[in-house]
């Protein structure tokens, strides 16, 4: 994507949301005042069908507005991984890794490596070393990250750019996300019911605010309904991102880098390791009693690293432990915190099924 392009992209993502803002003010004035107060209440005297319209229309709005609020106030940080070079730096120096210096010892590894073969498993390149951004962070990407081409950052489990919410959908806000294209769909699907029933109450009257509201709710209601349904949700009940979707469609291969146990022998009748790696690389500077030796094992293109063997658990990660949370737009995803030394994420069982194909 050339550079005009994503600055026109982000100029967009940056203006969606305020206009999202105004739609939702203006469907106060069509749903509110033109219709309940002016057309229900003072013209057809319709009392009981202006205040049922008026209590539908504020129970939807709330958690839709709180929803959409809280998701904007994670956009600063939706799950970035920290800068740790110079921006000065980055520009001096082309941001690639030499991968061949790092594995032979003539390079210094970037620091914060040990983090990767301090686990018992980690996402890897087909050599044994983590993988890494060299589109202009210069960080080691933890399992699960992605670099983000709208932002230029890497992102931790990132889902998806999303222009409606002016930023990154990713680790710090899939739940605030789905909660707002849930309550957007509800609300939306509301005012444009209502409106309908309000044309056709009206006798075929044209009321310009009453169709555009019309247009307005449908088409939005159709977006968030499609993001909520047919992508997010469903990719959570998976435990699986919209990028890794992508890659498993694109036939990517992941490869995981697993501790070998001092005594292992290779088996004869299962698959050998595309490669073994040993920690700490030949220029750090560490004690041998840290030394752990890895085998690297490819996973098929449709593994489910992350998917913790039920839909349930798989929604709890990101949704929250306690069902209140699946509703209330206040906490962030329990998979915002780290679990423990072992690992990022839990590896599911699509792990152990491939580690027993290669004797491990
Ligand atoms: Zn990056």
């Amino acid at each position: 994507m050339t550079s005009t392009a994503l600055a026109a992209e982000r100029w967009i993502a940056r203006s969606i949301p305020p206009f999202l803002l105004g739609i939702t003010g203006y469907s106060i004035y069509v749903v509110v005042y033109s219709l309940s107060i002016d057309y229900l209440l003072l013209e057809s005297l319709k009392t009981s069908a202006a205040i049922a319209i008026l209590v539908v229309y504020f129970t939807l709005f709330l958690p839709y507005i709180f929803a959409f609020i809280r998701l904007l106030s994670t956009m600063a940080d939706p799950g970035y991984i920290p800068i740790i070079h110079s921006k000065s730096k980055s520009k001096e120096k082309a941001l690639w890794l030499d991968r061949d210096g790092v594995l032979e010892g003539t390079v210094l590894p970037p620091r914060g490596i040990e983090r990767f073969y301090a686990k018992d498993a980690f996402i890897c390149d087909a050599r044994g070393l983590p993988k890494f951004c060299d589109r202009g962070c210069y960080n080691w990407k933890p399992a699960r990250t992605h670099h983000c081409s709208q932002v230029g950052r890497c992102v931790r489990r990132m889902d998806h750019f999303c222009p409606w919410v002016g930023g990154v959908v990713a680790e710090g806000n899939t739940n605030f996300f789905i909660q707002f294209t849930f309550y957007a769909a509800l609300f939306c699907g509301f005012i444009l019911g209502v409106m309908i029933w309000a044309l056709v109450d009206s006798k075929g009257r044209l009321n310009g605010h009453w169709i555009a509201m019309c247009a307005c709710a449908g088409l939005f209601g159709f977006m968030a309904l499609g993001l909520f349904a047919v992508t997010t949700f469903q990719n959570e009940v998976k435990n699986v991102t919209t990028v890794e979707g992508y890659a498993r469609d694109n036939f990517s291969s992941v490869f995981v880098a697993v501790y070998l146990p001092h005594g292992y022998t290779p088996r004869h009748d299962k698959k050998p390791p595309l490669a073994i790696i040993t920690y700490p690389l030949p220029r750090e500077s560490l004690p041998d009693v840290l030394r752990k030796t890895f085998a690297v094992i490819e996973c098929g293109t449709n593994d489910r690293l992350w998917d913790l063997g039920s839909w349930l658990e798989n929604l709890k990660s990101v949704m929250g432990e306690r069902y209140i949370d699946w509703f209330i737009p206040i906490r962030r995803s329990p998979c915002c915190s780290r679990g423990g030394d072992d690992y990022d994420y839990p590896f599911g069982r699509a792990l152990r099924k491939r580690k027993r194909e290669y004797g491990l």
